[in-house]
């Protein structure tokens, strides 16, 4: 469920972020792309809002089923200057990379992939698992402090847990409230957390400092009187320090905010850089089977990268 950043999701020239707007209600549809075998809804990147704080990436995959011959079948692929972050609702996924990880991932249960310079990693069918699989997967861009860093991988089996009247809240990353730090690793000030509400008018704490938006994956919100259901982002700019909603029984949504990021960037296929060059070494380096994205052992087949459409005649 990762990636890639197509051409039609966002303008590829490296660009300052998108404005930043106070306190909004702005929905955006998710476009569905194909990963593997598996459909999924993007709701970052889209043309006109490329980021919230860092997160740069949000796929909303299944609900599927896996079947013996159907599953979770993305094949080694690189990442650089991002960190992936893995949350799933059902079913399970087998991470593998090329620091040597290999994990399998369940629900409530976080995988975060610090890609750096450089890491290549695979997400796989189990073998064994046979049921729904539903989850999302998000990337983070990593600011220039660290994006040149080494790679890493993190498991986090035990995350902060809120019960809030009218809803529960897992924080994945960040803080959400004073007292609940997620211990997963972040290089930016931001908060990502899985939230299910209970149904019925509701409050969340929100910091003013941070943009934020909601991803639904279930159910259904309503934010000053807008409707938000599964398939959209609804962007909720920042200067707020609640957010007053209603939510359907059984809603489930994940916040995402941070600090707005300011440092230009650009996305291509797995990749969160800087520039043309940049991407055209990531995609020399890959295609070469360099030591920058190291070797490890998949059943499922390497994935090659596309040809960069800026060195593509006539583009
Ligand atoms: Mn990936």
């Amino acid at each position: 469920m990762s990636g890639p950043v197509a051409v039609n999701d966002l303008p590829s020239r490296t660009a300052p972020f998108d404005e930043v707007e106070t306190s909004c209600v702005e929905i955006t549809e998710d476009r569905e792309a194909m990963v593997g075998h598996m459909k999924v809804r993007r709701a970052l990147p889209r043309r006109g809002r490329r980021t919230v704080g860092a997160w740069c990436f949000a796929d909303h995959m299944g609900p599927a089923d896996v079947t013996e011959g159907s599953g979770l079948d993305i094949g080694p692929h690189p990442h650089i200057g991002l960190q992936t972050v893995t949350w799933l609702i059902d079913g399970q996924v087998l991470h593998r990379d090329s620091l040597g990880s290999e994990q399998v991932i369940r629900p409530g249960q976080l995988n975060l992939m610090t890609a750096g310079h450089g890491v290549a990693h695979s997400e796989e069918a189990t073998g064994h698992y046979r049921g729904k699989l539903q989850g999302i997967q998000l990337w983070i861009a990593q600011p220039e402090g660290t994006r040149h860093g080494a790679a890493a991988f993190e498991h986090h089996v035990d995350l902060p847990q809120i019960a809030m009247p009218g809803a529960d809240v897992t924080v994945l990353v960040g803080s959400f409230v004073t007292d609940a730090t997620s211990g997963a690793r972040h290089d930016t000030a931001l908060v990502g957390a899985d939230v299910v509400f209970h149904g019925g008018a509701g409050n969340l704490p929100l910091r003013n400092d941070f943009e934020y938006a909601l991803v639904v994956l279930a159910g259904a919100l309503t934010i000053d009187q807008r409707n938000v259901t599964p398939g959209h982002l609804a962007y909720l700019g920042r200067g707020r320090d609640e957010l007053g909603l209603h939510a359907e029984g059984g809603t489930r949504a994940v916040l995402i905010g941070g600090e707005p990021f300011d440092e230009p960037l650009l996305m291509w296929w797995n990749f969160v850089a800087r520039s043309r060059d940049e991407m055209a070494q990531a995609y020399d380096d890959w295609q070469n089977e360099t030591s920058r994205f190291s070797y490890f052992p998949s059943p499922l087949a390497r994935i090659p990268a596309p040809s960069p459409y800026w060195l593509r005649a006539g583009s």
